[in-house]
């Protein structure tokens, strides 16, 4: 999960980097209330979730007079798909000098990876691309709590001290939350000090519940629906519905949709040890998406038994076409099932996945 500036720049903070001063606004009342607190000059920073937005003009220099003129044309704006809800109005810093920072997981060695650049503000891949020797990197295993000194050295060059610091903390910040990504860029130099002008932290989805996140997605009334019943449960744009059993086995049938060229409505993983009710209920849900044209059912028998399955199929009996491919548990005793009520089976997901394309043209 991505957060947005302002809510990075409040857990630097709290781990002691400093940030420039600054409030955030929702409203043109709002930042109107605010300007009283704001220092005469001040940077008004479009809070959306996409990188280079100072290109795409969502940074904006402003003062008492202009401010509330400027936060209009930013709220009416939208920065890349993005649109503006959120501003952060922040002091303006006499930036002397820019330098990047990041700290990310390197999936290679399962540790982290410091990158530093005494050219910041840029664009880091463009800068990594064109001159390799300008972007200075280091690798550090997961059981080390603090940059060793020496590597802290390499990295920083002749940046000043406070510059090193900040990357100790960022590192300290990244341990602390679980972070894919930790990044300022540009990290800046002032006369008054050091201060992260920008902020990003990307924190791993699988640590949000030991984080304490909860994640508020708007969902939709059959996606709460399902959450109560216990189903993992997602709603996409496309035509056939999917019911599968396991995380892997769902999302094996939607990749394989996707190379057979088809789009999935919506997706169902019914869980381990699915009965006839749970069955029966999940394939009603998906059905009852608008544009499902086809349901497709892949389902492993272990705990689950076939034959129940085919019961909450049957019982389900919805009018769309079920496509169903069942192995495991009790096979022969679900496919008899079906058979007799005139259901399309097949052997293989490869073929049930090409029919159920085949069924949506
Ligand atoms: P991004 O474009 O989304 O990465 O947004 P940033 O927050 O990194 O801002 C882009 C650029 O705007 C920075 O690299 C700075 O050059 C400039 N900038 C941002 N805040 C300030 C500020 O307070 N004072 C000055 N002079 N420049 C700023
Ligand atoms: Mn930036």
């Amino acid at each position: 999960m991505k957060l947005m500036e302002h809510e990075a720049k409040a857990v630097f903070a709290e781990n002691g980097i400093p940030v420039p001063k600054g409030v955030v606004v929702r409203s043109l009342d709002d930042l109107a209330g605010a300007l009283a607190d704001l220092p005469g000059e001040f940077v008004l920073k479009a809070q959306v979730d996409v990188g280079g937005r100072g290109k795409a003009g969502g940074i904006r220099m402003a003062d008492r007079a202009t401010g509330v003129a400027i936060a209009t044309e930013l709220f009416a704006k939208d920065i890349r798909g993005c649109p503006v809800r959120e501003i952060l109005a922040e002091e303006r810093l006499l930036i002397t000098h820019e330098y990047y920072a990041s700290i990310s997981v390197d999936r290679s060695t399962k540790g982290a990876l410091i990158l530093f650049a005494d050219e910041g503000g840029v664009d880091i891949e463009a800068l990594a691309r064109d001159r390799p020797g300008a972007v200075r990197r280091a690798a550090l295993p997961p059981v080390i709590s603090r940059i060793p000194s020496f590597m802290e050295r390499d990295l920083v060059g002749a940046a000043p001290k406070e510059i090193g610091q900040v990357l100790q903390k960022l590192y300290q910040v990244f341990l602390r939350k679980d972070a894919m990504l930790a990044e300022i860029n540009p990290l800046v130099t002032t006369a008054s000090g050091v201060f992260a002008a920008d902020a990003k932290l990307v924190i791993d989805d699988n640590a949000l519940k030991r984080q304490g996140i909860t994640l508020n997605r708007e969902l939709s009334p059959r996606e709460r629906e399902a959450e109560k019943h216990g189903f993992s449960y997602v709603e996409l744009d496309g035509s056939i519905g999917v019911i599968g059993n396991g995380a892997g086995l769902t999302m094996a049938t939607l990749d394989l949709i996707g190379f057979y060229g088809g789009k999935a409505a919506n997706f169902l993983d019914v869980g381990g040890g699915a009965d006839q009710e749970r069955v029966k209920y999940a394939v009603t849900l998906v059905a009852g998406v608008p544009g499902v044209k086809v349901i497709i059912v892949n389902l492993l028998g272990g705990i689950t038994r076939c034959d129940d399955v085919a019961r909450g199929i049957i019982e389900a009996g919805v009018v769309q076409p079920v496509i169903v491919r069942l192995a495991g548990t009790n096979e022969a005793e679900g496919r008899a099932l079906l058979a007799a009520k005139g259901y399309r089976m097949l052997d293989s997901m490869e073929e049930a996945v090409d029919a159920a394309v085949e069924a949506t043209r």
